[in-house]
């Protein structure tokens, strides 16, 4: 007899193969299962002839499983491998990597379905874990990328505030002059530079005359009006490496670095000369003012509060003289270099 043709030999195939397999009716009712599916699933395959397919598989599974299926029972599709959850009669629940065919009568109709299936559990868990673990990772990449964008934006809105801080707390709100406080650094800075390289500076005070008297008759406003557009006159009268400030009300104070007596005279001149001139309108009035201004000037001299209070000694002087001039401290304003 040929081996071949022994039932024996496929019942043992069936009976001792490694992968679980089971035969179910048409209704998917278990007519057969082998010893590995019942190893799987923890049924005794007399337990199993009393279970649906739909036993087996987990409430949230059970519509996908039930349209599977029905596919193959139509006879729309056979063979299909799927993967699919099983659950085991002690309520726990794992992974199958299924092959499912549909069984055909006699006539060739589908009668019933052969699902032969093997536990992939552990893969299928440690694809997931890896899937969320990307996930997380991607994730968090994403929110690092976010947090560092939203930390740059941060920054860049940190150092324009810094910056317009600095500039509020270095200048003077009204004129856009440097403040009482920048002026002092500069002086300071000016100092040191006249140390090191033994050349003289001047500092000068101007004041506007008869200020009060603008204020009083035009108002405030014209009063401010007034020291904005000296403002303007003082930056546009001096060189580029001289320094006017607002040192107080309306007192201005200037720093003229690397100069001599007499060339500080002449800025400072000029500079009354072209207030004097201006014709100033506001509100439809037309007036004119006048400042008058003090200066020190110093190749050995560097104590910085000694020489305002020198200018502004000088200043006093002009005041009391009549106003609208410029004054030297030094009793000569000779044309003296650094005394080396
Ligand atoms: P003098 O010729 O002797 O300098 O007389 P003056 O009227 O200019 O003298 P004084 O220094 O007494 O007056 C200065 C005035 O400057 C008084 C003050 O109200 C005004 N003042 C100070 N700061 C400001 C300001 O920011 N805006 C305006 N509009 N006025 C100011
Ligand atoms: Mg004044
Ligand atoms: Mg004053």
């Amino acid at each position: 007899m040929d081996i071949l043709q022994s039932q024996e030999l496929y019942l043992s195939i069936f009976e001792n193969a490694v992968v679980a397999i089971g035969v179910t009716d048409k209704n998917g009712n278990y007519l057969l299962v082998n010893k590995a599916w019942c190893e799987f699933m923890g049924y005794t395959s007399a337990e199993a002839k009393t279970l649906n397919v739909m036993d087996l598989t987990p409430p949230e599974d059970r519509l996908t499983s039930q349209n599977t299926f029905d596919i193959l029972i139509s006879g729309k599709q056979t063979p299909l491998r799927k993967r699919r959850r099983y659950l085991r009669k002690d309520g726990s629940i794992f992974w199958a990597d299924l092959y499912v065919s549909a069984i055909h009568d006699k006539d060739k109709k589908p009668a019933g379905v052969l699902g032969i299936f093997t536990n992939i559990d552990r893969e299928v868990k440690a694809e997931h874990a890896q899937n969320e673990l990307t996930g997380y990772l991607e994730k968090l990449s994403e929110d690092l990328q976010n947090a560092h964008a939203a930390m740059s934006n941060k920054n860049a809105e940190l150092q324009k505030a810094y910056t317009e801080m600095e500039q509020l707390a270095r200048h003077d709100a009204l004129t856009g002059l440097y403040n009482r406080r920048t002026l002092d650094d500069i002086i300071h800075s000016e100092i040191q530079r006249s140390i090191r390289t033994h050349r003289g500076f001047a500092i000068a005070i101007a004041d506007i005359d008869n200020f009060k008297k603008i204020n009083d008759g035009y108002g405030h406003d014209c009063g401010d009006y007034v020291l904005k557009s000296l403002a303007l006159i003082f930056r546009e009268q001096i060189r580029t490496t001289d320094t006017v400030g607002r040192w107080g009300g309306e007192e201005f104070l200037f720093v003229f670095p690397e100069t001599t007596c007499e060339g500080a005279r002449i800025v400072l001149e000029r500079v009354r000369e072209t207030i004097a001139e201006h014709d100033f309108h506001f509100d439809n009035r037309d007036f004119k003012i006048s400042i008058t201004a003090g200066f020190s000037f110093h190749s050995s001299q560097y104590d910085a509060g000694i020489i305002t209070k020198e200018a502004d000694t000088a200043l006093y002087n002009g005041k009391n003289n009549g106003k609208n001039q410029v004054v030297c401290f030094q009793a000569e304003c000779t044309d003296i270099e650094a005394d080396q």
